[in-house]
């Protein structure tokens, strides 16, 4: 049994900051063993820089069970930070953890004195986890007691939470705001733009309230305690997609910008005649547009792949289309517009073959599903933090090592120099070469906080969740008669369905969804090519993100069916 609140506040107020750091470190020395079998990859806690697992135990059953936090770290001080948690919450039933003030007990012991942002983030993590634990216990309990369920077998160890949709959608403040006319939005729209989460809005408020400096410039606090959260977020994001180092990690205004600067800095300086650059034809324009300017300017070929008739690569075609020529492999992981997922690490191995470069538009794929650049094989991966649930503004390019030294800045100026002479300058080492000038500061940090809620309710869940909406809204649209969906079935497809209803013009179709509360896009999204390879002016694109749920599928299809009524004679 470790030591109650009451004693680690006493002792706390007795000794000087340095001394407080050790006792931090004999807590963490004191806790008890954590059992192996719960050392798995469900119960890490993501967002510090060491590894935390965390469960819980049950006594009791029902609404009066009480929790055991259960935790393990491989840092002294986050096995510290555990202790004081275990001491907060021991005993408590999951209501009472529920409405715990934890933050009044780190205020209490002034524990931002002690810790790093990095270990800050993790505390947070912890503390949500718990809160996740016991917001599922307080569920389980009530739905128990309001079913009259037998309640005398105590309840197992709580297994890390499932995802839940609602809980969620509770955390999107705008989501949350009726509309003019009472209802809830039902945001459809998220493949052009996701919403932000509250801790990601809370988090740019922090940065502009608290600490807000330039990055990389001042050594005073201020900048001090910038240059940590830009750097962390950098850790995170390098993380996140699989990359070896941070030094990967390249901010930019947007996938677009990222794209631009691949085909600018890396491909134009190394295309001749003859040379090739192998795309689709489903690729948003900011994936087609700079790799045929490269093409005109170099005097390279821009090749397509074949698609199947349902939208997918065809992969018997690739032995033609992948040649010693070969030398840009540009295509996008998941489609904006058919949802298809494309075949990326297939698509890596024929370029090793040919010894070309590998560069993935991962725009609609990095905020759907796990990535890992290592693990595919990627050249060059790009994405926008808009769409991940982070602020506009901001994007992350990632470059194998070896790519980001051969490329070129497109952009010069500040920071991304070591020297500077009046006749020639020379450039700092990857990323530092890349990001010239004032960074986007307080999105990249946004972009941090949005990456950590994303890991925290869990990737491969949100793609799952996303997978069962998209089964739902397909099978839904297949009843409609005279309703052409394009792209593949569901099971090779992300969550985005793009389709056209006979005698209606998408743009009509989009004002009456409006009216009912429904956002949709409607148009040719960004991929004329693709457009007028369907030989259509325009579709009407569903996309989803983790918010959305299957109440949602349901209001947009009773949308739909009295938008026909309504607009067909
Ligand atoms: N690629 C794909 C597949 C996209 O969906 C988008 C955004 N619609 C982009 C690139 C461009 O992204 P951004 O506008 O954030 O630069």
């Amino acid at each position: 049994m470790g030591l109650s609140l009451e004693e680690i506040f006493e002792e706390f107020a007795d000794l000087d900051r340095e001394d407080q750091s050790k006792y931090l470190l004999e807590l963490g020395d004191g806790l008890p063993d954590f059992p192996s079998a719960l050392r798995t990859d469900s119960n890490r806690v993501y967002g510090c820089q060491s590894q935390v697992w965390l469960s819980a135990d049950v006594a009791g059953s029902g609404e009066t069970a009480r929790l055991r936090i259960l935790a393990d770290s491989d840092s002294n001080i986050v096995r510290g930070l555990i202790a004081i948690l275990q001491s907060a919450y021991d005993g408590l039933t999951a209501a009472e953890i529920l409405t715990f003030d934890i933050q009044a007990v780190f205020r209490q012991l002034n524990l931002q004195q002690h810790i790093s942002p990095q270990r800050r983030n993790g505390l947070r993590g912890m503390v949500e986890r718990i809160q996740s634990i016991a917001g599922r216990h307080a569920v389980i309990a009530s739905a128990l007691a309001a079913e009259n369920v037998s309640q005398s077998a105590p309840l197992p160890i709580c297994p890390a939470p499932r995802f839940d949709a609602l809980h969620v959608r509770r955390q999107f403040p705008v989501l949350n705001r009726p509309l003019g006319d009472g209802l809830f939005p039902v945001y459809l729209d998220s493949g052009a733009s996701a919403q932000k989460p509250a801790c990601v809005i809370a988090k740019e408020r922090e940065v502009e309230e608290q600490y807000y400096a330039n990055a990389h410039r001042g050594t005073y606090q201020f900048g001090v305690r910038i240059d940590e959260e830009f750097e962390s977020a950098r850790q995170l994001i390098a993380d996140f997609i699989g990359a070896q180092s941070a030094h990967e990690i390249v901010f930019t205004a947007g996938t677009t910008v990222g794209l631009n600067m691949i085909a600018s800095g890396w491909a134009a300086p190394r295309l001749q005649p003859g040379d090739e650059i192998l795309t689709t034809v489903m690729e948003h324009h900011a994936n087609f547009v700079p790799w045929q300017q490269v093409a005109i300017r170099t005097g390279a070929q821009l090749k397509l792949m074949p698609l199947t008739p349902d939208g997918r690569l065809d992969a018997t075609a690739f032995d033609t289309a992948f040649t010693e020529r070969t030398k840009v492999v540009a295509v996008t992981a998941m489609s904006n517009m058919l949802g298809t997922i494309n075949p990326i690490r297939e698509i890596a191995r024929r370029c090793r073959r040919v010894g070309a470069c590998l560069v993935v538009d991962g725009a609609q794929s990095v905020p759907h599903f796990p990535t890992s650049v290592a693990a595919d094989d990627i050249d060059f991966l790009v994405f926008s933090g808009h769409k991940t649930y982070g602020p506009t503004g901001v994007g992350v390019l990632y470059g194998r090592r070896s790519r980001l030294e051969e490329m070129e800045p497109v952009i010069f100026g500040g920071h991304m120099i070591s020297e500077v002479t009046i006749d020639r300058s020379v450039w700092s080492s990857p990323p530092a070469k890349f990001e010239a000038g004032t960074m986007p500061i307080v999105q990249v940090i946004g972009l941090g906080a949005a990456i950590r809620w994303l890991q925290q309710i869990g990737l491969a869940a949100v793609h799952q969740h996303e997978e069962e909406l998209t089964r739902q809204l397909y099978a839904g649209l297949r009843e409609i008669p005279d309703l052409q969906i394009f792209g593949p079935a569901p099971e090779h497809r992300g969550g985005i369905i793009s389709f056209r209803m006979a005698g209606i013009h998408p743009e009509d179709l989009a004002a009456i969804l409006d009216v009912h509360g429904v956002f949709t896009r409607h148009g040719h999204h960004c991929t004329m090519p693709l457009h007028n390879y369907l030989n259509i002016s325009g579709s009407t694109r569903v996309s989803f993100g983790a918010y959305n749920t299957s109440e949602d599928v349901q209001a947009f299809l009773r949308a739909l069916h009295k938008a026909r009524q309504q607009l067909l004679p």
